[in-house]
């Protein structure tokens, strides 16, 4: 840890003790990497403890989290199902994979078991896939509903992503702290761009981006903004301790 980390620390975690609402973006530097169809148990041991060192620092918040992230986990930590929008899908949602119709299909339990132990490093994905049900309507095979998906279904999202623009909404004139976690530069349009510009165009908040190497904020909202370099996932394990 660097000396001048602790303090950080310390100052995000007054941030998001003095704000009315948190908002938080969760990037591609908290994604589960998968080698050769395969994920690593250690990946998921780290996050799930980051998961719910979130969940301890946002639970007595009005908090909104956006997640790059299609591994679900964060459904997993126990915040709020309605508070939560994964604008680039998610393993346990499925669609057709011709987008025969724009039916997302939730997996059974067995299935939703099985996608579990596969982020745990437990099950191939390739087996998993190879059994996946077949769609309703063209009897084609379905698919994972997520961004990676040839023909993405974004009717997975869009419901809850008008519950996120309300909720944004109503973050105007008031004390609002954006905490961006592993952001980077992979799809800046869904959480980086626009964190900036709520800064920007609120006075009462408050941006803090936490990055490995992207850490950077913007000239314009130097006053409001602070980036720390620091791994994402260490940084919220760090965060939640003395919560
Ligand atoms: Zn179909």
């Amino acid at each position: 840890m660097k000396d001048n980390s602790r303090a950080d620390i310390q100052k995000v975690r007054e941030n998001i003790k003095e704000a009315e609402l948190v908002l938080v973006g969760i990037g591609e530097e908290f994604s589960l990497k998968e080698t050769n169809g395969r994920f690593k148990k250690e990946e998921y041991e780290a996050r799930k403890e980051a998961y719910q060192g979130l969940q301890k620092l946002l639970q007595d918040k009005n908090y909104f989290v956006v997640t790059l992230c299609t591994d679900g986990m964060i459904r997993q930590a126990g915040l709020k199902d309605e508070r939560i929008v994964e604008p680039c899908g998610s393993y346990y949602r499925l669609q057709c994979a011709d987008k025969c119709t724009d039916t997302i299909t939730v997996p059974d339990e067995e299935l939703q078991n099985k996608i579990k132990d596969m982020f745990q490093g437990k099950e191939e994905k390739k087996n998993i896939e190879r059994n996946l049900p077949d769609c309703a309507k063209c009897s084609k095979k379905l698919t994972w509903n997520t961004i990676e998906a040839e023909n993405y279904a974004e009717e997975g999202y869009l419901e809850q992503w008008k519950v996120y623009t309300k909720w944004l909404q109503g973050t105007v004139n008031h004390k609002v702290c954006l905490l961006e976690l592993g952001t980077g530069m992979k799809f800046p349009t869904v959480i980086r761009w626009p964190f900036e510009k709520i800064t920007y165009f609120n006075n009462k908040a408050r941006l803090i981006r936490i990055h490995s190497r992207l850490f950077q904020t913007t000239e314009e909202i130097k006053d409001r903004s602070t980036g720390i370099e620091y791994n994402p996932v260490e940084f919220v394990k760090e965060l939640s301790i003395e919560a």
